[in-house]
């Protein structure tokens, strides 16, 4: 599969830049067609290690926002395959036009409409990805659905998404991490440390 050889000269995004894309997982936000909603460099790495993509494994990005989850995933294995799934058609565009620019158009399907509907038409997955639409319908849905070692993680921004992963975490198991980053930004004549909201994580195996 050429693409999966390619895809570092032949993105064509870096042009000027350096030699080709980062073989590491954590690409620049603005690698990606987004409107802002997007999963950030730092914990897009972090969430790519817990999702560990494998040669030839499918992911269920649901919620995908831009794809950026999707892109990596199939960035990081040969032949690894993934179906975003996306509520907001305007979103769906980034999907598709993300999915095109990396290459990966053959390796990442694109579905519109609300997580929880769509689950039945959607190939078994090896991992599942809930970036947005997080609620216990759609954990039990997933759950229901998932074969046993199923790798599943959740970010969580929301006080109402974090109780939802805290409850599942005390039933199921699995780990449980709170992210709090800072970066640095400019302060009068000087800077500052900028925190951002923080995230927590639940990452299990099925
Ligand atoms: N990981 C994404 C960002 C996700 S933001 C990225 O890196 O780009 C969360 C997304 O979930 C939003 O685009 C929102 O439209 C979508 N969403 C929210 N509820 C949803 C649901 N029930 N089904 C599908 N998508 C949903």
């Amino acid at each position: 599969d050429l693409s999966d050889i390619a895809h570092p000269v032949a993105v064509g995004l870096l042009a000027g830049g350096a030699a080709g894309l980062s073989r590491a997982c954590g690409l620049d936000d603005d690698t990606f067609a987004h409107d802002g909603q997007i999963t950030k460099r730092p914990i897009r790495a972090l969430t790519l290690s817990a999702l560990a993509p494998r040669p030839g494994e499918r992911l269920w990005d649901l919620g995908a926002g831009s794809g950026s989850v999707s892109v990596e995933w199939c960035l990081a294995a040969p032949s690894a395959t993934s179906t975003a799934v996306e509520a907001r058609a305007d979103r769906m565009l980034n999907i598709t036009q993300n999915a095109t620019d990396f290459g990966l158009a053959h390796r990442l399907s694109a579905v519109e409409g609300k997580a929880i509907d769509r689950l039945d038409d959607l190939p078994t997955p090896n991992a599942v990805f809930i970036g947005g639409g997080a609620s216990d319908a759609l954990l039990t849905a997933v759950w229901e659905r998932i074969p046993q070692g199923t790798r599943l993680v959740g970010n969580a921004v929301t006080l109402e998404t974090e109780m939802l992963f805290t409850n599942w975490h005390a039933d199921k198991g699995g780990s449980l991490m709170r992210v709090e980053l800072a970066e640095a930004e400019p302060l009068g004549r000087m800077r500052g440390w900028a925190r951002a909201r923080p995230v927590v994580q639940w990452s299990v195996t099925r």
